[in-house]
């Protein structure tokens, strides 16, 4: 997955351009930028990339959240429903509103399951977020429908699947909002950064204010410019930005290389009985991030995990007892351990996840295992770790 295996001259150049103006900044010094605008000009290419009319670069793929959900009107005791399976980002987006997560279970798509989210929803309901999780993405037709039946928002967290597609639309363009993170370890990444995309233009406006103060933006003089609302400052530095002006150009490169890899590691798999892969919604193309798969249980789960790492095959993963990546070790959300006073809507309707029933996503997610994808590997090292993981995994089926 990480676009810094892939760093290089093109990325040194334009963080050159930038240097070279001393310029840092995204907005103004209009004479001493050589014409440099690389924020904006990263914001024309996801839109492009996106097939979307409106995109907004900020800070981090958490400040794209927080602004997502601020820009369409959500706030203190707001609910909005996110899975089990995620990272903790995606409920502190929530929470710095003072609204309320609201987990509920997955399914074999290791995201949402939209029984589940149905019986989630109540008259604080405002937003469903699924989070298209290592590559893959949700059921976003029937998420969609129960939305549209609900007269709620749904916004999608594609920060691991930038460039997979649904119905032939790409992820996080399918929702009312959707967001991306460049961080140091996504697919393409601007060392940090973030993005929202929109259709909608009045949450492309609030997203534009909210995120720098909530400046207005209008005319050529920042000190003149209005505030007509409550912001924050979540921008982008032109140097990020910079990076990722390089990187997105190479985003389908990287794909395709993605796609090779973990083709050749599936078909090593693909006839080992008692291995399943995790489902992929119809419609749907994964980014190829990483390649997850099923054994027959947990227990067995667990120990091929082991045996990887023992056999030298680093970068497979076992969410189930992972720190950042499942509701069983947050215990700071369950708790709600905060430096400070949290909101009194977040005290009283965050439910109590100590006793919360997700038997469902225990069964999913105890037996997957998903292995990232590198960039960087060879065909060989490829091939010869597809073997490997073969032998492996034969014992523990
Ligand atoms: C990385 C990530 C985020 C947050 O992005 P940052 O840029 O690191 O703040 C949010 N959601 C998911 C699913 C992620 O993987």
């Amino acid at each position: 997955m990480p676009g810094f295996e892939l760093f290089g001259d093109r990325e040194k150049q334009q963080v050159q351009d930038v240097l070279d103006s001393g310029v840092l900044m995204r907005y103004g010094f209009d004479g001493a930028r050589n014409g440099h605008w690389k924020a904006l000009e990263l914001e024309k290419a996801i839109s492009k990339r996106m097939e979307t009319a409106h995109t907004q670069l900020v800070s981090s793929g958490t400040a794209a959240l927080t602004i997502a959900l601020a820009s369409a009107g959500v706030g203190a005791g707001d609910e909005v429903i996110l899975p089990t399976f995620t990272f903790v980002a995606s409920f502190e987006s929530i929470l710095a509103l003072g609204a309320v997560p609201i987990l509920v279970d997955v399914d074999d798509t290791l995201t949402l399951h939209p029984e589940a989210v149905k019986k989630a929803i109540n008259k604080k309901t405002k937003v469903v977020m699924p989070v298209h999780m290592c590559g893959s993405m949700a059921d976003l037709e029937a998420l969609k429908a129960i939305c549209n039946a609900n007269g709620l928002l749904l916004l999608e967290d594609a920060c691991q699947a930038i460039g997979g597609s649904y119905q032939g639309k790409p992820l996080g363009s399918y929702g009312d909002l959707g967001c991306f993170s460049f961080d140091y370890v996504k697919t393409i990444t601007c060392g940090e950064g973030g993005a929202i995309i929109t259709n909608n233009k009045t949450y492309y406006k609030n997203a534009d204010h909210y995120s720098d103060h909530g400046h207005d933006h209008i005319g050529t003089n920042r000190g003149a410019e209005d505030h007509p609302f409550l912001g924050y400052n979540y921008r982008i530095s032109e140097l990020n930005a910079a990076v990722g002006v390089a990187q997105i150009e190479r985003l389908d490169e990287f794909l395709s290389i993605q796609e090779e890899h973990y083709t050749i590691l599936r078909d090593a798999l693909r006839n080992t009985d008692g291995i399943t892969f995790r489902r992929v919604p119809k419609g749907g193309v994964e980014n190829y991030s990483f390649l997850s798969f099923s054994l027959p249980t947990a227990e067995l789960a667990k120990k091929a995990h082991d045996a990887l790492s023992v056999a030298g095959l680093d970068a497979c993963f076992y969410w189930y007892d992972n720190n950042w990546h499942y509701y069983k070790k947050w215990s700071h959300l369950t708790n709600l351990t905060s430096l400070g006073k949290l909101p009194k809507e977040v005290c009283e309707q965050l439910p109590d996840y100590n006793t919360a029933d997700f038997s469902m996503s225990d069964h999913w997610i105890g037996r997957n295992i998903s292995c990232l994808i590198k960039l960087g590997w060879t065909k060989e090292e490829v091939k010869l770790r597809a073997e490997k993981m073969a032998e492996v995994l034969k014992q523990f089926v």
